[in-house]
């Protein structure tokens, strides 16, 4: 069941699923109707689970995901799977690439803009890279590690929002908030995850 906040989430013991932030759901939402049509923005909404019509509208734009609320990853979760399904892995990790870094772009220009102003470039990103995570997750510790000239390593534990498309998306997502700093020619690479029996979810970032 989506269970549906303003304002943060507060943590409740008896619920071990993580939330996400309906800014970026939305601005998903947004990219998949642009780049797929209203005739598949349609489908997806005929196919919305009745459960979680509780808190969402399928007739309403962008399923009436509010920026401002946070939703249970029930709903994110079916959302990657639907969209992700009966991609081959290449495919299905160049889409949640895609989708991420068009999502993160939109939500860092948009809503965040004034917020992310205060991070002047990578080494400031580094010390305060956290705030930024949670701006988008409940849950999760982001932690940006420099490892040469140029050169960051990410590291996102006790993620319980994870799901594989997701975490693909982080190629996309960083990608995005580098090239946001200024940075040029920026390469991300996964490293590590936690659906591969990893301890955490790891990236490389590099620029020049
Ligand atoms: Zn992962």
């Amino acid at each position: 069941m989506v269970v549906f906040s303003h304002g943060r989430a507060t943590p409740d013991a008896s619920e071990h699923m993580g939330k996400t932030k309906g800014s970026s759901i939305r601005a998903g939402l947004e990219w998949y109707a642009t780049t797929r049509g209203r005739e598949a923005m349609r489908a997806l909404a005929t196919e919305l689970p009745a459960e979680m019509h509780v808190e969402l509208d399928p007739g309403a734009l962008h399923l009436g995901v509010l920026a401002s609320a946070w939703y249970d990853d029930d709903f994110l979760h079916w959302l990657c799977d639907r969209i992700s399904d009966g991609l081959n892995p290449t495919a299905r990790a160049s889409l949640a690439a895609r989708v991420s870094h068009a999502t993160t772009r939109a939500t860092l220009g948009g809503l965040y803009s004034v917020f992310f102003r205060a991070f002047v470039g990578p080494a400031t990103y580094a010390r305060r890279a956290q705030r930024l995570w949670d701006l988008y997750w409940d849950n999760g510790a982001y932690t940006v590690r420099e490892t040469g000239q140029k050169r960051h390593e990410i590291t996102v534990s006790h993620w319980q929002s994870h799901h594989p498309f997701v975490c693909e998306g982080l190629v996309g997502s960083s990608m995005a908030i580098y090239e946001a700093m200024g940075c040029k020619d920026v390469a991300v690479t996964r490293l590590a995850c936690v659906s591969d029996g990893a301890l955490a979810c790891k990236l490389s970032v590099a620029w020049s």
